[in-house]
């Protein structure tokens, strides 16, 4: 597959990849840091093993009572075959229990060994699992609008278990292995160094071989994994986007896309065996030749003198045991690298800066809100939002209406400090909200978002959400009855005990919204914000809705974005926003008056609504 193709497939994924939110703007590698040592992040992976010392102990004793029944076994042929050249009977009967306690040993150490290094690596992928699901609950809203959903879960499905299997294993190979070919090449010294000092003859070409071939593997393997990266992009795609598919017949295009990409991981595993298939042989081709030049002086008894038959099987036998671990050790390299690519990806969502939560004081806040001179830049450029000026005193309702993208959304998510202003000062109370700790001041804002979220739980449960969990039964009630859901909840087969996302339970966008109204309406805040939160709602469902709302929003301040001239209307004042600006400000009959863009659109979306009586008029969508 030629590099243009891949470059297109990646192109179209990330752009297919935004459903919801937008396209992600900057990628986690756009944070221009520069990439750490790939020591330091073998060091720090290694820091994780510390509070196991004690298990890498018993895996290093397992593994050693491995090696050393290895050296045992070859030694074991040399008394036999010297037994039979002898004709000595005497210790015949020992050999066979010696075989079995051997194996039992080895057994024992393998079990041992193999044991306690899964025990590192289990707990290893269960530490890391956790603190990089605890970061993710900590890091600001920044990452979450640069960084795709399937990115960072992938990090804690697929990262976490490859940097484990990967640097474990290596440890195990290390240990297992390495501990075997001391012990092979310690016996081998000590029963004739001359003849084994050819055997170090191969050595540096068998290194260069490994070093080629744990390059070229590298190599592929980061294909791999961005072959499977692009695998399961496409497979999630068609997935959550399955009506699209189906109703745009995207399935001819989503088969290609799939095929294209499974192909090129395809080839790319295929490359991996080649290499490896040609690795080994000629690896092992090196050895069988060290080896034979080793039989041909040992033949010659003018070269080695003084070996017995049984030493000198022993000894090939110990030669030829070596090539095993040799090859498993020549593996630890590629291993180690993918651990370490792994680790990097995981440490740098460790290392992301956390939300800052600097504020210390923990206001009753009555509802005032300030905005100074406000600017926000979104990373990409975008200005959202340009020297915004606006004060709502407490318990003042205020309508903001604009076109779409005109920046409400930015505005309304700078109080909860979704997002920081690039310019200029928010307060609440008069209190700058930086100073206000961000528990106490996201306790005492409710809002319903334009993206509606429930969770995989009962309706009570999404109604009772996180600090609302505590709430009585009634509360919940009066809550969904206030947002006009508990009729609907009634009907739902268990009631407010139904689960939602449970087969069969799929609740329309008008119920959902409602539930999420109900949330809000069950937090009791004295700040109350709605983004666009009726849009979904039928005229009857929003006609009720309204009177709840209007009964709420009394008594607290309330900020709301609204699509309907009935809501808009009612408000104290309405704000209109105009590309990041704010063009006019004042009550409804003031901006009617004034004859501006409110007045205007005022003619072009809700003349006619007045006479039919139907406010359903989506004002947003019409200015568009
Ligand atoms: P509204 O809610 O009025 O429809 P938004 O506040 O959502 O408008 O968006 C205001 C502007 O900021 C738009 O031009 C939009 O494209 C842009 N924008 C919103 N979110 C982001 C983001 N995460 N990255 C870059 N630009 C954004
Ligand atoms: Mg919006």
């Amino acid at each position: 597959m030629s590099k243009s193709e891949s470059a297109d497939t990646s192109t179209k994924s990330t752009i297919m990849s935004a459903p919801i939110k937008r396209m992600p703007q900057l990628a986690l590698k756009a944070t221009s840091k520069i990439p750490p040592k790939k020591s330091q992040t073998l060091i720090r992976l290694l820091s994780y093993l510390k509070p196991y010392w004690w298990a890498l102990l018993l895996t290093i004793v397992g593994f050693a009572i491995n090696s050393g029944t290895e050296v045992f076994i070859a030694k074991l042929l040399q008394y036999i075959t010297d037994a039979i050249n002898q004709g000595d009977r005497t210790k015949q009967n020992w050999f066979p229990v010696l075989i079995i306690v051997l194996f039992v040993l080895r057994g024992l150490g393998s079990f041992l060994g193999n044991y306690y290094s899964a025990l590192i690596s289990r707990n290893l992928v269960y530490e890391l699992r956790v603190q990089v699901f605890n970061k993710l609950l900590r890091l600001p809203t920044a990452f979450y609008l640069a960084n795709p959903a399937g990115t960072i879960s992938s990090k804690l499905i697929f990262d976490v278990e490859q940097v484990t299997a990967a640097s474990t294993d290596s440890m195990k190979t290390l240990l297992r292995d390495g501990l075997t070919v001391i012990a092979l090449l310690g016996f081998l010294l000590y029963s004739n160094w001359r003849l084994t000092l050819i055997l170090f003859v191969v050595l540096p070409p068998i290194l260069w071989l490994i070093r080629l071939a744990s390059k070229r593997y590298l190599k592929l393997s980061k294909g791999i994994q961005q072959t499977m990266g692009d695998v399961s992009h496409i497979t999630n795609e068609v997935i959550s986007g399955y009506q699209v598919v189906k109703n745009y017949g995207g399935q001819a295009y989503e088969a290609e896309r799939f095929n294209q990409t499974s192909k090129k991981n395809l080839r790319q595993g295929m490359k991996v065996v080649v290499t490896n298939s040609i690795n080994t042989p000629a690896v092992q081709l090196l050895m069988a030749l060290a080896m034979s030049v080793v039989v041909w002086l040992a033949l010659r008894p003018a070269v080695i003198s003084g070996i017995s038959a049984g030493e000198f099987i022993s000894y090939i036998a110990a030669a030829g045991l070596l090539s095993k671990p040799v090859r498993s050790l020549t593996d630890i390299n590629q291993k180690l690298q993918k651990g370490i690519a792994a680790g990097e990806s995981i440490f740098e969502l460790l290392d992301e800066p956390e939300e800052q939560d600097i504020g210390s004081q923990q206001p009753k806040i009555t509802g005032k809100i300030g905005l100074h001179n406000v600017s926000l830049a979104y990373p990409d450029g975008t200005l959202a939002l340009s020297n915004f000026d606006l004060t709502i005193k407490a318990g003042e309702t205020v309508a903001i209406v604009g076109r779409s993208g005109a920046g409400k959304s930015t505005l309304v998510n700078l109080l909860t400090r979704a997002l920081q202003p690039t310019q200029g000062q928010i307060d609440i109370d008069d209190i700058a909200i930086d100073d206000i700790k961000l528990d106490c001041l996201r306790s005492q804002i409710a809002m319903v978002n334009q993206q509606i979220v429930l969770f995989n739980t009962t309706v009570a449960n999404n109604i009772a959400y996180g600090s609302l969990a505590s709430r009585s039964r009634e509360e919940v009630i009066a809550a969904a009855k206030a947002a006009f859901a508990h009729d609907f909840i009634m009907k739902l087969p268990q009631g407010y005990d139904s689960h939602i996302g449970a087969e069969g339970l799929q609740l329309s966008g008008g119920q959902r919204q409602r539930l999420s109204i109900a949330r809000a309406l069950l937090k009791d805040a004295p700040i109350l914000i709605l983004d666009e939160a009726t849009s979904a709602l039928d005229n009857e469902s929003e006609y009720y809705i309204q009177q709840a709302l209007d009964n709420a929003m009394s008594h607290r301040t309330t900020i709301v974005i609204a699509h309907r001239l009935t809501t808009i209307e009612s408000a104290d004042r309405i704000a209109v926003l105009d590309a990041g600006r704010l063009v006019e400000i004042g009550s409804h009959q003031e901006l009617m008056a004034l004859n501006g863009h409110y007045a205007q659109m005022y003619e072009r979306d809700f003349a006619d609504d007045r006479f039919e009586g139907a406010n359903a008029i989506d004002i947003n969508e019409m200015t568009r």
